[in-house]
């Protein structure tokens, strides 16, 4: 099974529309050229407030595709400050980010609430690309492997065969997020193979080969190449590196370098 691989730029809370504009028209320039049979989806996630503009500016381009990076399990109601799925896909959004460590952290999200998110996204007609990762505390205390198969089940929860093959899972140590210190690629490999298993468990195989899990966690232009030779990692979620676009296109340019 050949799994298309992803690279997807997270722009967390940055960006006025200008820079939004920009960089989107510097990435836009950068993959011009690029044949697309042989390049990686390309996923860019901007704010909230960019997503409109973003959206009309990549509307001609089959070359990258829209993500959020949140949304709410409900369909309407009496939610200050949230946004449906519905109202991200009327906006062209193709993918939403679930589960990234900054909202389970920051915002007390839970897995039950990234499961509630899953079912909403995919009942809507849109993919998520669920977080999980594990703390340097949990790392050091030997319990990675738990936890993240614990936050895996639970997303995951409830949801049909087909619908976790074409889910995205995005294994991301929270130690590496913006720290400047990635994962070694052999063992963020084997976390992610850990990961195919548990979805093999909870679906069957066919549906692990398919679902793609992603790399994230200071991923650089001069590091992915390594990652992507990989048998398991099937893409990267870029934080820092994806706010530029010389550096996030070299990291797709550089991502084709290695054969799938
Ligand atoms: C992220 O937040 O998803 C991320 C991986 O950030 P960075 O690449 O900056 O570590």
């Amino acid at each position: 099974m050949t799994r298309r691989p992803i690279m997807a730029g997270n722009w967390k809370m940055n960006n006025l529309m200008n820079d939004s504009a920009s960089l989107t028209l510097g990435i836009l320039d950068g993959i011009k050229d690029l044949n697309e049979s042989q390049m990686p989806e390309v996923i860019i996630a901007p704010t909230f407030t960019s997503l409109a503009l973003v959206s009309r500016l990549i509307k001609d381009s089959s070359k990258i595709a829209l993500a959020a990076q949140n949304c709410h399990w409900e369909n309407s109601g009496a939610y200050t400050g949230e946004v449906t799925v519905g109202m991200l896909k009327d906006l062209g959004c193709k993918y939403i980010i679930i589960g990234h460590s900054e909202r389970r952290q920051y915002f007390s999200e839970t897995d039950e609430m990234i499961n509630k998110k899953a079912k909403s996204i995919l009942a809507g007609g849109l993919l998520p690309i669920i977080c999980c990762g594990e703390t340097l505390e949990q790392r050091e205390s030997g319990v990675t492997d738990e936890h993240i198969a614990s936050q895996i089940r639970a997303a995951l929860s409830g949801l049909s065969n087909e619908e976790i093959a074409k889910s995205v899972i995005a294994y991301e140590p929270i130690w590496a997020i913006g720290t400047g210190k990635t994962c070694d690629s052999a063992e963020a490999n084997r976390v992610i193979a850990m990961i195919r298993n548990v979805v093999k468990e909870i679906s069957d195989s066919s549906t692990a080969d398919s679902i793609r899990i992603l790399y994230g966690g200071s991923v650089k232009p001069a590091t992915i190449e390594e990652q992507m030779s990989m048998s398991d990692i099937d893409g990267a979620l870029i934080g820092g590196a994806s706010l530029k676009a010389d550096s996030f296109n070299e990291i797709i340019t550089n991502s084709m370098k290695v054969a799938v």
